[in-house]
This record gives C-alpha cells, sequence and structure tokens, in this order.
C-alpha cells in the first residue's frame, strides 16, 4: 500500500477510535444517573414515609443533560426543555403523596403531566441525601466553614453509617450576634428568626437542613451552642434562652446548595454529562 495512503488509514482509524471513546463518555442513561446518585446517598437510607428515586420516565432513556434544583415545579420542566436537559434531578420528590388523577387540577399533576409531555425524566434523592455522609447538612457545614462535622446521632443501615443531624466546630468561638450574622451571609437570608441573643460565645454548631426541628432537643443534649435548621413552630422555641442559640433560616434556603453536591456527583461519576444547576427560584415564600 501507498505510504501516504496507509498513514491516512491510521489518521481515520485513530479518529474514529477517539470519536467512539468521546461517544461512550457522553452517554450515559437515567438509570446510570441512578446509580450514581444512590451510590452516594442510597436509597435504604431515606426516611420511611420517604419516595426518593425514580419519580417520572424511563431508567433507559439516554440522557441529554441534567437541571439540578430542589423542587419541581412547572417552571422547572421548561427550564429543563430551554437548556437541553431531558433529566431533572431535584431534592425534593415530585411525586410525594400519591396521585389518584393525572389532569390539571393541582401544580404536582401539571408538573407531572408536562414532564411526560415532554419527555423529561424527573428523578429526587431526598432524606437518603439528608441523612448521607456528605449529603445536604455536611455541605451546610461546609459552607458555614465548620471543622470535625459528625453525626449527632449516627445509626447504620446495613454497612452505611448516616444520620439526620450534625455537629461541626466552628474555627474561633464567636459572639451570638456575629454568628448569626454569619449564618444570614452563608445562606443569603434576609430575616433568620432566633431566639434571645447567646451572652456566651458560639464554637459548637448542630444544624439539619429543611423541617430539622424535631432535633432540637437532640442538639442541646449533644452540647452545642447553636441549632441551624430550616422551619420551626412557635411554641418550639419556648424555654431555650441561654441553652442554645436557635436559628432557623428558611427552608430552602437551607437546602439551596445540595444542588452542589448533585453536581459534584455526577462530574465524578458520569464525566462529560451536562449538568445544570437551576436558575429558577422555586422558593414559595416571600420576605416582604
Ligand atoms: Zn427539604
Amino acid at each position: 500500500m501507498n505510504k501516504f495512503l496507509c498513514i491516512f488509514f491510521v489518521f481515520v482509524g485513530f479518529n474514529s477510535y477517539l470519536c467512539s471513546l468521546i461517544i461512550r463518555q457522553i452517554s450515559v442513561k437515567v438509570k446510570e444517573v441512578l446509580s450514581a446518585l444512590e451510590q452516594f446517598a442510597p436509597l435504604p437510607l431515606q426516611e420511611s414515609w420517604d419516595n426518593a428515586g425514580l419519580q417520572v420516565g424511563l431508567t433507559e432513556a439516554e440522557v441529554s443533560g441534567a437541571l439540578l434544583c430542589l423542587d419541581v415545579t412547572e417552571a422547572v420542566v421548561d427550564e429543563a426543555v430551554r437548556k437541553g436537559c431531558n433529566l431533572i434531578v431535584s431534592h425534593h420528590p415530585l411525586l410525594f403523596r400519591g396521585l389518584k388523577t393525572i389532569s390539571d387540577l393541582t401544580d404536582v399533576q401539571r408538573t407531572v403531566r408536562k414532564a411526560v409531555r415532554e419527555d423529561v425524566c424527573v428523578v429526587s434523592m431526598h432524606t437518603n441525601m439528608d441523612n448521607a455522609q456528605g449529603g445536604v447538612n455536611f455541605k451546610m457545614a461546609e459552607k458555614l466553614g465548620l471543622a470535625d462535622v459528625v453525626f449527632m446521632n449516627p445509626r447504620r443501615v446495613g454497612d452505611t453509617e448516616c444520620g439526620s443531624g450534625i455537629l461541626g466546630t466552628l474555627a474561633e468561638p464567636m459572639a451570638a450576634d456575629d454568628f448569626v450574622k454569619l449564618v444570614k451571609r452563608t445562606f443569603d437570608v434576609e430575616c433568620a428568626l432566633t431566639n434571645q441573643l447567646l451572652r456566651r460565645p458560639v464554637r459548637r454548631v448542630a444544624l439539619c437542613g429543611g423541617a430539622g426541628d424535631f432535633l432540637l432537643d437532640e442538639a442541646v443534649a449533644s452540647g452545642a451552642d447553636a441549632f441551624i435548621t430550616g422551619e420551626m413552630h412557635y411554641h418550639q422555641y419556648f424555654g431555650f434562652e441561654q441553652i442554645i442559640q436557635i436559628c432557623v433560616i428558611g427552608h430552602y434556603q437551607s437546602e439551596q446548595y445540595t444542588t452542589e453536591i448533585f453536581r459534584d456527583i455526577l462530574a465524578r461519576q458520569c464525566p462529560g454529562l451536562p449538568t445544570v444547576i437551576a436558575e429558577t427560584c422555586t422558593n414559595p415564600i416571600l420576605y416582604l
């Protein structure tokens, strides 16, 4: 064979090999995304009442891109379509209480219809991601710069250690008002709900994203100076003055960085898969 022809064929062959590598790398199925997320936060870690996992779509579908968000609404499905993503990865499950009708009567029904119509798959990683090592609470701790982060009340599910709240330590003890300012700044909170400011420095911090009010007593028992969560009822604030600095920052605000966990898992486990953190703000609560 002519030498130049030979070089040409080697060149073409090498290029098609490269192309096949690239195609193999970006060809990711929904089931592979699920598997990557579940490897990090296994579904058995979720609470008994929860419904994490696949919500809408086919596990064999090839993923064009993944939109990462906290809640799935019609606007979020629209954003996914606009950005060429046929998969939405959310923290809160779209299907939670179950549907007996899929029509246009509720926002959930309308969102499910739209996702199916637009061929957009939805997977959700909820309390399994709350309870996992490196999950929602660890991300909050990282944002606050806490060190020595451990589960407040660790338990085991199979071989996996997990827990619903965490404890961490600030680099330096802080005055309570400075601590509240740090929390507000970190989570971009316009208005934090606190109890009376602690007259001793804050060093050890307990936290639980979302509705973590059920952990307040455990936070006190753990010796924490402060407890951060997303929401608490009025009566729960009573009786903790000068015992623990309560700091309630809003459900959405407390869990907003969960999308970064999704992004990092998929970058590691599904390299080449386009991921986009949703721009749509789904927080239904306004501070006026
Ligand atoms: Zn939540």
